[in-house]
């Protein structure tokens, strides 16, 4: 794997200065995207397509059409093809994004809720199997919130018992910090493939041969990992993942997610919310749940028509460029960003708190600062836009399809100012309520 910048620096520019940085854009072969972007600000630095990404263009027309034509022309008439979206859209996610052939991606609700169905359904299958010593579930203990309370939820619920670990944030996740849980008692891993905090990016294939050697299932939740680095679940006979699309793949805010089920799994399992969308023939309308052959099984109600399309556009839009040429540059973005960090914060008090090599990082870097809440809210105030994660983190996103090395620039030496003025200091320490 790739580890340098793809592109290389101007003779006569250092790496402090601003021309590098416009050097870095003038030789990036991804710089006109950003152009497919709705963009009302053009002084707007944002740096948090991490946790929404921005508006495509195409999706504008889309969503115009799926409003005009499908909902006000055809009316109840459109569910002739709408019904078909989440599975349809779940394809060419797989397919481009995920290495998954077609019938084990589905297009549905929220990630929270896909979590609660794949791991219940995990559980389920344990039992049916009369595995009755399979009863922990485990996951890190500084996991995404939604992630833990989920797997609390169901060891409340269920007669089974939820281990945290304790892990290197630094660094991604091995076989040797998972050892003390890799046993006959182990039903469900639950881990996250890129750390919504460090950025630290695990292997998925390694982790996943390990769980399957104890006889145990894996969950991935892709949700950073999607659409910013490649993913290879049927390589790596992953049994379950979910992820949400709002982040790289721009769908837009509370679009439908994603759950994967390995095609052999998909028959034994059966999650735990028994909807009309999951039925087998549901128009027959029948009594009595019966759930659906293949990936439909895993749907609940009523899908969002206008979701599904924002997935599609966001996801072909991607596709066209192709992941491997994102994540060389959201590898080459970070690797400057962290280069940056070293010159420029390190001597104002900053720490990378992200894994200093590219191939096992993600598409953002975390900085720890103590002042971090109020320098992350006297960048706001400038227009240039990350996000705060708690104690002390300030979290910059390097979307490769939005973002310029320009940017990455513009964003540190912001952050210098403010901090080299003492600007943050005027600000109060009071949280908002969304940071
Ligand atoms: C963003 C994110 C979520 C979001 O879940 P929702 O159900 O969409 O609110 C869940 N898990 C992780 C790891 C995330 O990064």
């Amino acid at each position: 794997m790739q580890t340098e910048p793809t592109t290389s620096p101007p003779v006569d520019a250092t790496i402090t200065d601003r021309a590098y940085a416009e050097s870095l854009d003038a030789a990036d072969p991804l710089a006109a995207l950003a152009d497919e972007f709705v963009r009302p600000d053009p002084a707007l630095i944002y740096l948090d397509g991490n946790s929404l990404g921005r508006l495509p263009k195409r999706s504008l027309a889309r969503v115009q059409h799926v409003l005009e034509r499908e909902w006000g022309d055809g009316l109840i008439r459109s569910w002739a093809h709408w019904i078909g979206d989440s599975v349809r859209v779940g394809d060419l996610l797989g397919s481009t994004m995920l290495g998954a052939a077609p019938g084990q991606v589905l297009i549905t609700d929220t990630t929270t809720a896909n979590l609660y169905k794949l791991v219940s359904a995990a559980i389920g299958w344990h039992a049916a199997r009369a595995d009755a010593k399979r009863r922990v579930i485990v996951t890190d203990a500084d996991n995404f919130p939604t992630n833990r309370y989920v797997l609390e939820g169901i060891a409340a619920e269920r007669d089974v018992e939820l281990t945290f670990l304790e892990l290197d944030e630094l660094e991604p996740v091995t076989v040797e910090a998972l050892a003390p849980v890799l046993d006959d008692s182990l039903a469900v891993l639950q881990l996250s493939l890129v750390d919504y905090r460090s950025a630290a990016f695990a292997d998925l294939a390694v982790i996943t041969e390990a769980v399957h050697a104890v006889g145990g299932l894996v969950l991935w939740d892709l949700c950073h990992a999607v659409g910013s680095v490649p993913v290879e679940l049927d390589a790596a006979v992953v049994d379950l993942a979910v992820g949400c699309t709002y982040k790289y793949l721009n769908a837009g805010p509370g679009a439908p997610a994603f759950c994967y089920v390995r095609r052999d799994l998909q028959q034994a399992l059966r999650q735990p919310i028994w909807g009309w969308f999951g039925q087998r023939d549901q128009f027959a309308m029948g009594l009595g749940y019966d759930p659906a052959p293949g990936m439909s099984r895993f749907a609940t109600g009523t899908p969002s028509a206008i979701g599904a399309a924002l997935v599609e556009e966001g996801v072909a839009q991607l596709a066209e460029v192709g992941i491997d040429a994102l994540r060389s540059k959201g590898m080459a973005l970070t690797d400057y960003l962290v280069a940056l960090t070293d010159e420029r914060l390190a001597p104002l008090g900053f720490r990378v708190m992200s894994p200093r090599n590219a191939a096992v990082r993600g598409s953002h870097v975390s900085l720890a600062h103590p002042e971090a809440y109020r320098i992350c809210q006297a960048l706001i105030a400038r227009d240039v836009v990350p996000d705060f994660r708690g104690p002390d983190r300030l979290r910059l996103g390097v979307a490769p399809a939005t973002t310029s090395y320009l940017d990455v620039w513009r964003a540190v030496d912001a952050i210098c100012d403010i901090v080299e003025t003492g600007e943050h200091l005027q600000l109060s320490t009071e949280r908002a309520l969304v940071t």
